[in-house]
């Protein structure tokens, strides 16, 4: 007897559009009967072959034909690497934002910012109420992670249930009073679940994750034995921690400043909505910090990652506006190091030293960060409550998606029942199956100052090479009815050589053009000619001369 293949639409598909395989950039996408789902919609951060470039978005170009058929978006909480691309892609896809109450809060924050507030359609999600879009039946339960107000979603089609749980832990004890909601799990793990997106971030961790509760506790520790200043560093939005930093330092009467504008405005808008709280009393905006004395000041501000305009990045190179770093001051790094972002932290680190800082940090201090993932006991905890079907493990660099998988097994799954992916790798789901489908492009897609997009691999290449060698721009008047120079030619270096100490060097490269021109006088209409032979006679004696390889510009201006 021969069974029907489903067909496309009685499938249900997930494919991740960053976020697998890669810590950051968080985008899913669900599929099923025609329609699409999206959880989360991140930010990831450059590496070292792309110098220069902001941050990352996701690649939408999948959905840009499919508009119509996407119900909207869900966010599970409110970290850059969830929510912090929606400015960018809800200009492509302008669909309903879903969200709970302080992460609505803080993406209306973001999107005012990228003047895109007024455009947007955001609604507010009740964690304990059911949600239908489209084919999809959702619920959502609450999780405990460093910021308030996180949930996961259980989604509900005809072919099986899901649960994505994007970054989650099981702290019992957590700063807003809300653990992650145990008996919502089991409940679904009794009615049957088909497949678990699970966060894997800390499966090399034995153990359980410490409790946010032990956090105030270091604060207070480091806070009695500072001399002065203390400067708290942590993400814009870990609103939690950033609570127990005011309480802390409303203990030792210190007053709190923000050095990081977005920061500020994340915890107000916080404060607003009644999960944060800080005191009029206790407040003190930067341009008055000065005047308080150094052992009655907090700083809270961004740069945890060594990301290049974040305050800590600019107060340890010296350029923020109103703090410079001074002996006596204490520096605490309140956050893991992300995969990825090892040595530009190592390096403010160094920086701020030798300006006579004290910088704590989780290296050398285990009880300054407790981290807002699962560690394996809790990571097993998930998978015995919700007993899932398949598994796909989420948020993790291919190691720990590996390493998920060996735990998995360990737990008594089969190893074809966990899906190691990759970004774009479509997973299709039946009502007893799961397969690997086709993979779709997910290009990086790089932020550059007010360009999306614009930069790919010739620009990094160029950028690259513009780092290493420096550049050598030969710039010829030429008499355009002539075909011969018709001014001073001028050779200039820029981080290749010290002009002033390579006289001859850039002599001889005056030289080699007057000769090139000379010698191919009959083709000047020829411009792209001219240019490539001059570009490698240059190269030519450059390599030679001193075996670099600058990038090289002729310049031809016809006069
Ligand atoms: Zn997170």
């Amino acid at each position: 007897m021969k069974f029907k293949q489903p067909t496309d639409k009685q499938l249900l598909k997930y494919i991740p559009l960053g976020g697998v395989g890669d810590v950051t950039r968080n985008m899913h996408i669900y599929e099923y009967g025609g329609d699409i789902l999206i959880v989360d919609c991140g930010i990831g951060f450059p590496d070292e072959t792309m110098p220069g470039v902001d941050y990352l978005v996701p690649d939408v170009s999948y959905l840009e034909d499919k508009i119509e058929r996407v119900k909207g978006i869900v966010i599970t909480h409110g970290h850059e690497d969830h929510f912090g691309a929606l400015p960018i892609i809800l200009q492509k896809l302008p669909v309903p934002v879903y969200a709970t109450k302080l992460v609505r809060g803080l993406i209306e924050v973001k999107l005012e910012v990228n003047d895109m507030l007024k455009k947007a359609t955001l609604r507010t999600l009740d964690p304990d109420q059911p949600l239908r879009l489209g084919n999809f039946e959702l619920e959502f339960f609450r999780v405990a992670h460093s910021v308030p107000d996180s949930v996961g979603v259980l989604i509900k089609t005809p072919i099986g249930n899901l649960i994505h749980a994007a970054d989650y832990k099981f702290d019992f004890t957590p700063v807003d009073g809300q653990p992650t909601e145990v008996q919502k799990l089991a409940r679904y793990g009794e009615a049957g679940v088909l497949c678990l997106m699970s966060d894997c971030l800390r499966v090399e961790k034995p153990g359980y994750t410490l409790s946010e509760k032990f956090i105030e506790e270091s604060f207070e520790r480091e806070m009695r034995k500072a001399p002065g200043r203390i400067f708290i560093t942590t993400f814009s939005s870990n609103i939690s921690r950033l609570q127990q930093a005011v309480n802390a330092s409303a203990k030792f009467s210190r007053r709190i400043t923000f050095a990081s504008k977005t920061m500020e405005t994340y915890f107000l808008m916080a404060e607003k909505l009644g999960y944060a709280h800080l005191s009029q009393k206790q407040f003190v905006p930067i341009k008055k910090a000065q005047a308080v004395p150094d052992k009655n000041l907090t700083i809270v501000g961004s740069g945890s990652q060594g990301e290049p305009e974040a305050a800590l990045t600019r107060i340890a190179h010296g350029d923020h506006k109103y703090l410079e770093v001074k002996e006596g001051d204490t520096i605490i790094f309140a956050s893991d190091q992300i995969p990825g972002n090892e040595e530009a932290i190592r390096r403010n680190i160094d920086l701020l030293t030798s300006l006579g800082a004290n910088v704590l940090y989780t290296d050398i201090m285990n009880d300054i960060h407790v981290s807002g993932h699962a560690s394996r006991e809790e990571l097993k905890l998930m998978l015995g409550l919700v007993k899932p079907r398949f598994v796909v493990p989420i948020s993790g660099t291919p190691i720990m998606s590996k390493l998920y998988r060996d735990l998995v097994v360990e737990m008594g799954w089969k190893k074809e029942a966990v899906f190691v992916l990759q970004n774009g790798q479509t997973l299709e789901l039946g009502k007893d199956f799961a397969r690997l489908g086709k993979k779709i492009s997910t290009r990086h897609i790089m932020v550059d100052g007010l360009g999306v997009g614009d930069i790919g691999r010739i620009v990094l290449r160029d950028r690259k090479l513009l780092s290493e060698q420096g550049m050598l721009l030969a710039v010829v008047p030429v008499d355009a009815t002539t075909g011969k120079i018709s001014g001073k030619i001028e050779i200039v270096s820029r981080g290749f050589v010290f002009e002033k100490h390579a006289q001859d060097i850039l002599e001889k490269c005056q030289k080699i053009v007057e000769k090139v021109i000379a010698k191919h006088e009959g083709r000047m209409k020829d411009l792209s000619f001219i240019r490539e032979v001059l570009e490698e006679e240059l190269e030519q004696y450059i390599y030679d001369k001193l075996g670099r390889t600058p990038m090289i510009i002729p310049v031809l201006i016809e006069v």
